[in-house]
């Protein structure tokens, strides 16, 4: 059946595909009251990514770093329409998007079209494996709730078998062995998050079996955190050592078995790494659906690593589609800082267009000459307001472990860099600041205080 548009005919719709950093910055600062608003995305809540790691041990809680998009999209002056579903298909010559139930409940209609005036693209990137093989079938990524507790559950299924009677020594090391690819920030805080359970909760709940249990972080390049100033990698690879986390640097992983990885060192040998869990953190590649889309613009779409678009994030080879966040490939590395931004900076840009809109309207309907001219310089006035894009850094930070973090920040022309307990202490109160509700902060605050005066639970999801 056709979709029914419940809302004004008389405007324009805007459907924002995903519930992101980028779809749900955007969504805060539009204004509805100029535009019919649609948001489709297979999860009805934005997640706050930069404490995703703490819940991969339970340092935090998943429900308390995710905001279900209603909750944002009530307080608008107008009805926005959610809809939690798959985008699996854009028409950009029919204007249309094709959306898929992606539940396990089945209802007797699970997809249809939605049509668009103006698509904006917020759907993220997915997991970069490289085709590597066995990576699907055998590692455990880090990029939604469900990784992170499919991660804590991992764990404590190792600790578990490894603790089963009369298992081996060599099967023990291989399960207490846990390994992350991917010296970026991810792989990073990842594996400062499992040191700190081990040595803050293991060691006390499974003594015999705490001091066997191994962290090893792989990085196909010569050091981790490559965007970070040099005197922070060294910092934390220093850190690292100290909290017995090896780094393999130079090392490239091959391909990945159930139970082994093969590496290529940095001598170019292969070797056998066998593993309890594996975290592959290895970056960004572009979801299907994004694929799709830049098939149908063969002579514009060449860049495989996201949507191009132009300095206003208009899609190249389109009118009417703008691309956020880390669906597009622009000069912007893809992070939550920059997706934010992006999508207040699109909501400036639509009341813009809407003005526009509505003065080209009166401008046609004018008869008397002066006042045409008057009107149409006060349209030229607003087209040229319509400034590009403009990124403003605020900063990098990631958490290493044993309470210490590392911060690169802008300063005049330059860059301050930091790194130990003071800089974790300003690590917390900026999430705790950007996270996008009181009941966010609350719960957080509380989850750090619970972990420090109970410890973590240890039970398994
Ligand atoms: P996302 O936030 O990934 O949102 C994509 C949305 O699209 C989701 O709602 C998804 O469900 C939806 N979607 C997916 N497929 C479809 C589809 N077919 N149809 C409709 N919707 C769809 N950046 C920082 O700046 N600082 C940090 O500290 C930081 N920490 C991070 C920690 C982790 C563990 C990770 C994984 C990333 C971190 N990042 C950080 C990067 C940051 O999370 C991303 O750059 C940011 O999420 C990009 O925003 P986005 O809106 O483009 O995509
Ligand atoms: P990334 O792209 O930043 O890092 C991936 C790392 O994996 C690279 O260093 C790469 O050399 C390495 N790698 C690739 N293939 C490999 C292989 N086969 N074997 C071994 N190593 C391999 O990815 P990420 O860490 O997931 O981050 C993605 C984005 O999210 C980045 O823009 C990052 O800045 C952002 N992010 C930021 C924070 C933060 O600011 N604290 C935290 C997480 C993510």
């Amino acid at each position: 059946p056709p979709f029914q548009a419940p809302f004004d005919p008389e405007k324009k719709t805007i459907v924002i595909l995903g519930s992101g950093w980028a779809s749900t910055s955007l969504l805060k600062s539009i204004d509805t009251d100029l535009y019919n608003v649609v948001v489709v995305s297979p999860r009805n809540y934005f997640l706050f990514t930069p404490l995703l790691p703490s819940c991969t041990v339970g340092t935090i809680d998943v429900r308390s770093i995710v905001e279900p998009t209603r909750f944002i999209t009530r307080h608008k002056s107008r009805e926005v329409k959610v809809y939690e579903a798959d985008c699996t298909e854009v028409d950009p010559f029919n204007k249309t998007v094709t959306i898929s139930d992606n539940s396990e409940i089945k209802g007797q209609v699970n997809s249809s079209k939605v049509p668009y005036d103006y698509l904006v693209i917020g759907v993220g990137a997915t997991n970069q494996t490289f085709g590597i093989k066995g990576v699907q079938e055998h590692a455990l990524f880090l990029k939604e709730v469900w990784d992170a507790q499919k991660i804590r559950t991992r764990l404590m299924d190792c600790i578990e078998t490894a603790g089963f009677p009369n298992q081996s020594p060599e099967e023990i090391d291989r399960l207490l062995h846990m390994v992350v690819v991917g010296g970026g920030p991810t792989g990073v805080e990842y594996a400062a998050e499992l040191h700190d359970f081990l040595v803050e909760d293991l060691t006390t709940w499974y003594p015999e079996l705490a001091g066997k249990l191994k962290i090893t972080l792989i990085e196909a390049l010569p050091n981790v955190l490559p965007a970070f100033s040099k005197q922070l990698i060294d910092y934390t690879e220093a850190n690292f050592k100290e909290q017995n986390i090896s780094i393999h640097t130079k090392t490239m992983v091959k391909e990945v078995h159930d139970r082994e990885i093969t590496v290529q060192q940095a001598d170019g040998s292969l070797a056998q790494m066998p593993y309890g869990l594996l975290v592959w953190a290895t970056g960004n590649t572009s979801r299907p659906v994004v694929r799709n889309l830049m098939s149908k613009f063969p002579q514009t779409q060449t860049v495989g690593r996201g949507l191009l678009v132009d300095d206003w994030l208009k899609m190249q080879g389109s009118n009417d589609i703008y691309v956020l966040g880390d669906a597009a490939a622009s000069k912007y590395a893809p992070t939550a800082q920059v997706a934010s931004q992006q999508g207040k900076y699109l909501a400036r840009l639509f009341s813009k267009l809407a003005l526009q809109d509505e003065l080209e309207t009166e401008v046609y309907a004018l008869s008397d000459i002066d006042e045409k001219a008057r009107k149409l310089r006060r349209l030229e006035k607003v087209r040229r307001n319509i400034k590009p894009f403009h990124y403003s850094h605020q900063g990098s930070l990631a958490y290493i472990g044993s309470d210490k973090a590392i911060a690169d920040l802008p300063w005049g022309s330059g860059n301050v860099a930091s790194g130990g307990v003071a800089t974790y202490v300003f690590w917390r109160s900026v999430y705790l600041s950007n996270l996008f509700s009181i009941r966010n902060r609350a719960l957080v605050a509380t989850d750090w205080i619970k972990k420090n005066v109970l410890g973590r639970d240890i039970s398994r999801e």
